[in-house]
């Protein structure tokens, strides 16, 4: 029995069910999971370890619905600085195609060395090709090592180009390999008990690179074990032309056909849905990834995310990429969702001097998406918020900073309006991961020079 106990936090922000605000604000936490949440005089006053976070503002860890680990070796390549997201894969893929186990696994920590301190406690990954031996184990096992929760998904690819998919033959598999490697992984990760570190998710990449017989055995499989399925959809006009032309469908009725749709389904990107299909996504359960920063980065659209929250839509944040961010800091994805969104009311035509005017995204509603959204989307009823019997995911900033000078009349504002910063403590499952703005589980200057060679190597060749 291990026991912390945080308090005097200047605002803790609970995203409860009634979302509360607490100022003078603490948590008393014991063995991973969050017994006392309230005023700090009534916690106990002493705990196995004691934190005093006077002067900060404590918040439910981020929870990150999509991104593709891998890509932090590929970020910034000239040949996919300036292209669309057919344009960008086809240049990216021969690159990927040399990945090897150990780049997966300098990849996987690079990418949660930077989520974990841009205040990430939960992450979902959407691993989708494996060259050279390389497997999702390798994923899990370097994930491990950071600490936090990971939701890997056992992605494919199995459509190449010389069946009229879009990514050369070099990278897809076998459908009947990819099935029993999702099974295997399932049987050796997943974990659906509650304060789970590891879930296994089965996701097939995208409609134009994996069949559709695929898709329907994927989604047998994957209730046949209760894990949840994931995949991109209605990204671009691009995808939207090659569902219709090659399956007769638009890509949300595709999904339907193939029994794609339901409470244990999440697709990432949803840009180009109509009224319809948002109203099927709710009725039916789907939840969506938005990834604003990438849906900018390759020119792919605005989400109507409001529009789709408002009819019930579960929506979680996802940074995507990271060769189409190129960051996974997930505090300033929150801050790109609020601001795309308000783009998007702009470009909706109405006007916004009216008393009809468009709704403008809050830096509360953006912050429900990056926590509660999140929960829901992955389908954890264990994370998302800071109430008792929920695990001890919480990350806290100190306000007295040059990034919030002048802001401090609403903190909680202030952290989505002011530029995004890194957080001084991450704590995941009780556990400190990031202290004094210092990661604790990984030696960043080794790491990012090992990245810099996996990188280097991996364009060289
Ligand atoms: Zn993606």
């Amino acid at each position: 029995m291990s026991s912390l106990l945080i308090r005097n936090a200047a605002l803790l922000v609970t995203m409860d069910e009634h979302r509360r605000e607490l100022s003078d604000g603490g948590v008393f936490i014991r063995d991973g999971f969050i017994e006392q949440v309230g005023p700090s005089r009534e916690l106990p006053e002493t705990a196995d370890e004691v934190l005093d976070l006077r002067d900060h503002i404590v918040l439910p860890g981020l929870v990150n619905t999509h991104h593709h680990f891998y890509q932090t070796l590929t970020r910034a390549v000239p040949e996919a600085q300036n292209a669309n997201l057919f344009q960008w894969l086809t240049t990216l893929y021969p690159i990927w195609a040399r990945l090897t186990p150990e780049d997966i696994c300098i990849s996987t920590q690079t990418a949660l060395a930077e989520l974990a301190l841009s205040g990430c406690s939960t992450a979902s990954d959407h691993l989708y090709l494996f060259p050279n031996g390389s497997k999702l184990d390798d994923e899990i096992q370097a994930a491990s090592e950071i600490g936090l929760r990971l939701h890997a998904s056992r992605g494919s690819m199995s459509l190449g180009h010389s069946q009229g998919g879009l990514p050369p033959d070099s990278v897809v598999e076998n459908e009947q390999s990819i099935l029993n490697d999702t099974q295997r992984v399932i049987e050796k990760y997943h974990d659906p008990n509650p304060g789970a570190f590891v879930r296994v998710v089965v996701a097939p990449c995208s409609p134009f690179s994996v069949t559709p017989e695929l898709m329907r055995q994927s989604a047998s499989l994957a209730r046949e074990y209760g894990v949840h399925l994931h995949t991109h959809l209605a990204e671009t006009q691009d995808e939207e032309v090659f569902c219709l032309e090659k399956f007769g469908y638009r890509p949300v009725a595709y999904m339907d056909v193939l029994n794609w749709t339901g409470p244990d389904v999440w697709f990432a990107h949803s840009v180009h849905v109509n009224r319809v299909e948002i109203d099927l996504y709710a009725s039916s359960g789907c939840g969506v990834a938005h990834c604003p920063s990438s849906n900018m980065r390759l020119a792919s659209g605005v989400a109507p995310i409001l529009q789709m929250a408002a009819a019930g839509v579960r929506v979680g944040l996802g940074v995507d990429g990271s060769a189409s961010n190129d960051g996974s800091h997930m505090l300033g994805e929150t801050r790109q969702a609020m601001l795309l969104s308000r783009l998007g009311a702009s470009l909706s035509g109405a006007s916004l001097s009216t008393e009809k005017s468009p709704p403008l995204m809050t830096a509360r509603q953006a912050l429900e998406l990056a926590t509660r959204g999140g929960a829901a989307v992955l389908g954890r009823s264990d994370i998302g918020s800071l109430e008792p019997g929920k695990c001890a995911d919480l990350v806290a900033i100190n306000l007295n900073r040059l990034d919030y000078a002048g802001a401090l009349h609403d903190p909680l504002a202030a952290v989505l309006l002011c530029a995004p910063v890194g957080v001084d403590f991450n704590i995941v499952g009780g556990k400190f991961i990031v202290k004094d703005g210092q990661l604790l589980t990984a030696d960043l200057p080794s790491l990012v020079e090992r990245h810099n060679l996996a990188a280097r190597r991996l364009l060289d060749r």
